[in-house]
């Protein structure tokens, strides 16, 4: 009879990790899920499931005494734009994530356990992403180094830990770099949530001939990688023998506008966009799939719209919840009313 294969998850609370559970868990593998909290949405398909801070080195070596063939480093303080690109959030995105990886690298180096680690587009030099109608993003234009923001440079330093891992110690190790994973049961709301998810927020949330609010002037370029694939390849990398950095990405390059306009034309209201400022990051940014075909023989090809079609779906229904409990709140409290001001008038 074959073993049954076993993986740890670090940031199991979080969006893709969560997503990656419930993958692992379909191919058959025992799961062990860490991280702060639990999913936000829906309970954890992990078996077994560890609230802790992995910043504790101890706590990582416990955690990690727990024999798996396999890890997945995904825990990171992270966020979108308005969380990662003011600034404010600067020293503590660069501390917890670097702490974490430096944990998890040392407790690992003398396991015989495989190791995949999620970096980010956000690694990619400021000089390559000026014009957004041709951005450059292939895996080997990292360098010279300049990240648009610490967090960009916590990856691109905690790549380089993990590589030098591997030099010295013969780390198992995989190295990803994922560009705007967005799906349903993702953080949609709150100050942390990126860009497909706030503005499918906007719209559910506006009136049919209304407007939505679209940070800078709607021309700045990204792409966008359904939740889906993202796991799959994810895996795919796993199952390889390369080790990366490999972009997974999507290559279907559109503008803010473009996409805010496939959500609105979704969700079948008419709304005009309004741009004003915020943070927006880099102008052009797009996943360049050219080695990870060739290496993995495969590459994201769903359409945005579909995703965008389930994303914007699970968002209203959301944003519908909501205003169902603030009505039922705000009839509690009228309720309410009239014993409070009788108790005080007697
Ligand atoms: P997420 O914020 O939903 O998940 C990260 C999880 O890490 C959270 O649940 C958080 O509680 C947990 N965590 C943070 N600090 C921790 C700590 N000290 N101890 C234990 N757990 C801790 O983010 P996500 O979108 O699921 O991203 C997962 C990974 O992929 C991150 O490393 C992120 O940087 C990377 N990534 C994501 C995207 C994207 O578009 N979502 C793009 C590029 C890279």
């Amino acid at each position: 009879m074959q073993k049954e294969k076993s993986a740890i998850v670090c940031g199991a609370g979080g969006f893709i990790g969560h997503h990656l559970v419930v993958k692992l868990k379909g191919e058959g593998y025992r799961t062990i899920g860490i991280d702060l909290k639990q999913p936000e949405f829906v309970p954890t398909a992990a078996d077994e499931f560890i609230i802790g801070d992995l910043r504790d080195f101890h706590l990582v070596k416990d955690v990690f005494a727990k024999k798996s063939d396999e890890v997945y480093q995904l825990a990171a303080d992270m966020g979108g734009a308005a969380y990662l690109f003011t600034g404010e959030h600067d020293a503590d995105v660069m501390r917890n994530s670097a702490q974490i990886n430096l944990n998890v690298a040392e407790v690992i180096k003398n396991l015989p356990t495989k190791i995949f680690f999620s970096s980010s587009a956000c690694i990619y030099p400021r000089y390559n992403q000026q014009d957004p109608q041709n951005p450059k993003c292939s895996e080997v234009s990292a360098y010279p180094a300049d990240p648009d923001s610490e967090y960009g440079w916590e990856k691109l330093f905690s790549e380089r830990l993990y590589l030098s891992y591997l030099r010295n110690y013969g780390l198992d190790v995989r190295i990803a770099r994922f560009h705007n994973v967005f799906g349903p049961e993702g953080t949609w709301r709150g100050g942390r949530e990126k860009s497909p998810a706030a503005i499918c927020r906007k719209v559910a949330e506006a009136k049919d001939g209304g407007e939505i609010e679209v940070w800078g002037n709607g021309k700045q370029t990204r792409s966008y990688l359904y939740i889906s694939e993202c796991v799959e390849g994810v895996r795919r990398l796993m199952k390889s023998d390369f080790s990366g950095p490999v972009n997974i990405g999507s290559e279907e390059m559109v503008s803010i506008d473009e996409l805010a306009n496939m959500v609105i034309e979704i969700s079948g209201k008419r709304l005009i966009i309004k741009h004003v400022p915020g943070p927006i990051g880099v102008m052009g940014r797009n996943s360049d799939n050219g080695l990870v075909r060739g290496k993995l023989n495969w590459e994201p090809k769903q359409e945005l719209r579909i995703g965008l079609e389930q994303t914007y779906k699970w968002i209203r229904k959301q944003v519908e919840q909501i205003s169902i409990d603030d009505r039922k709140q705000r009839v509690s409290v009228t309720e309410v009313e009239p014993n409070y001001l009788h108790a005080h008038t007697s």
